[in-house]
């Protein structure tokens, strides 16, 4: 028996999402034991039986070898080009690296590149793409929780400089995205929750059932079960996909993608103080930042204490830093406010955030009182 329900896990279909954009529509293919599939999947959408692999270290040991070996099976010819792990990858110096190896061999311009990995790899093997032969086919294999909901589905791709993160990049959209979520449970719990905030956030912004759903179901996706991970992924990556096919190239100064920042103006700054040093996590910052933007908005008097009290409930049971003291770092509220006022998303001035009239309403403000800000941090423990 253990053989049969073995294969029909194996056999289950995965769901496919489409996404619709003005110039470019692919699916988002969700489900289990998909990289041992990948060249069935893969063959129909490829211009040319060839892809250039990009991945990081930890993800090669454990995916590179299923990978190559099922686009072998379909006639996939493949080469992978392996970069160390982490954020220090995704800088310039790396990317030429890359081209450097691509071009050498004379790429040609129906060659798929294909990022398998998490976010770091996503952008960085995407902005490769972008570039490469002024674009390259492109796919998206993200292993991390946090990129099947959020970095591998909307066409933004990019390096980090010294002047700061993501300020090279593209908009590059992909042929085609497998979110793996067997893949899923390699991944250090901790990078879990931390993609997992990054749903909580999709509910929080603008679908309230998806929260109410989180809620029901937050303890079973952080146990990395199969089928609630694809309910969970598919949920998140239809609202992004719904707020992306409004605003792809976030023109809308306002709401459009401009949202999906929920949380994000405090997450940044945590993470910027801390000097990107993986000290936090990105999701990490953005769990402080989603119940800091709920206790703002409550008390400029525009969203229900209740809703803030539903939210900060739900982070601290699945055991999610909610508040900066939960952290082992201290920070100064000057510091902090520094860095937002430094945000590439702020306009003449003011303090621009990404408020809520409650669960599921979030809209942006640009006169947010610094003042106001202040006292919620002090109140916060900073
Ligand atoms: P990451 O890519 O650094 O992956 C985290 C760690 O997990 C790495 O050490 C990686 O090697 C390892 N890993 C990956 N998959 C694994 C697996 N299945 N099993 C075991 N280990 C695995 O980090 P991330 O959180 O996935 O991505 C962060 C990046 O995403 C940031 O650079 C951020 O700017 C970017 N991002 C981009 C967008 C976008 O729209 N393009 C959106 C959000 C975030
Ligand atoms: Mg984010």
């Amino acid at each position: 028996t253990t053989r049969v329900i073995e294969s029909l896990a194996l056999s289950r279909r995965p769901v496919r999402l489409p996404v619709t954009l003005e110039h470019a529509a692919y699916d988002v293919v969700i489900g289990t034991n998909l990289i041992s599939r990948a060249g069935a999947l893969l063959a129909p959408v490829l211009p040319q039986k060839k892809a250039i692999i990009i991945t990081d270290e930890n993800v090669a040991a454990l995916y590179l070898p299923a990978l190559q070996e099922s686009l072998r099976e379909t006639g996939i010819e493949s080469r992978a080009l392996t970069v160390a792990p982490g954020e220090q990858s995704k800088c310039l110096s790396t990317y030429e690296t890359l081209t450097d190896a691509i071009l050498k061999e004379g790429v040609e311009r129906r060659t798929t590149i294909i990022a398998l990995g998490g976010g770091v790899v996503g952008d960085l093997a995407g902005f490769v793409a972008a570039t490469t032969l002024r674009g390259l086919p492109f796919v998206q294999i993200p292993t991390t929780l946090l990129s099947q909901v959020d970095s591998s589905v909307g066409g933004k791709t990019g390096i980090n400089t010294r002047w700061g993160k993501n300020l090279l990049g593209a908009f590059h959209q992909p042929l085609c995205v497998l979110a793996d979520v067997s893949a899923l449970s390699t991944l250090p719990h901790r990078e879990l929750v931390a993609g997992y905030a990054e749903i909580v956030k999709s509910g929080l912004i603008g679908d309230a059932a998806l929260f109410g759903w989180c809620e029901k179901n937050g303890d079973s996706v952080l146990s990395a079960d199969p089928d609630t991970l694809t309910e969970a992924v598919r949920q998140a990556c239809a609202f992004k996909a719904r707020v992306v096919a409004a605003d792809e190239r976030e023109s809308q100064a306002s709401n459009g993608r401009a949202l999906l920042n929920l949380g994000h103006t405090f997450g940044h700054a945590l993470e910027a103080e801390l000097g990107y040093d993986g000290r936090l996590l990105h999701g990490e910052g953005v769990s402080i930042g989603l119940r800091l933007a709920f206790a703002l908005s409550v008390r400029l008097g525009l969203c229900p204490p209740e809703d803030l009290a539903r939210v900060e409930a739900h982070l601290r049971a699945m055991k999610m830093p909610a508040s900066i003291t939960d952290l082992p770092y201290s920070f100064r509220v000057a510091d902090l406010i520094a860095h937002m006022q430094r945000d590439k998303k702020m306009q003449d001035g003011r303090l621009s955030f990404i408020l809520v009239n409650g669960i599921g309403r979030a809209f942006t403000s640009r006169d947010v009182p610094a003042e106001t800000v202040h006292d919620l941090l002090v109140e916060d423990g900073c």
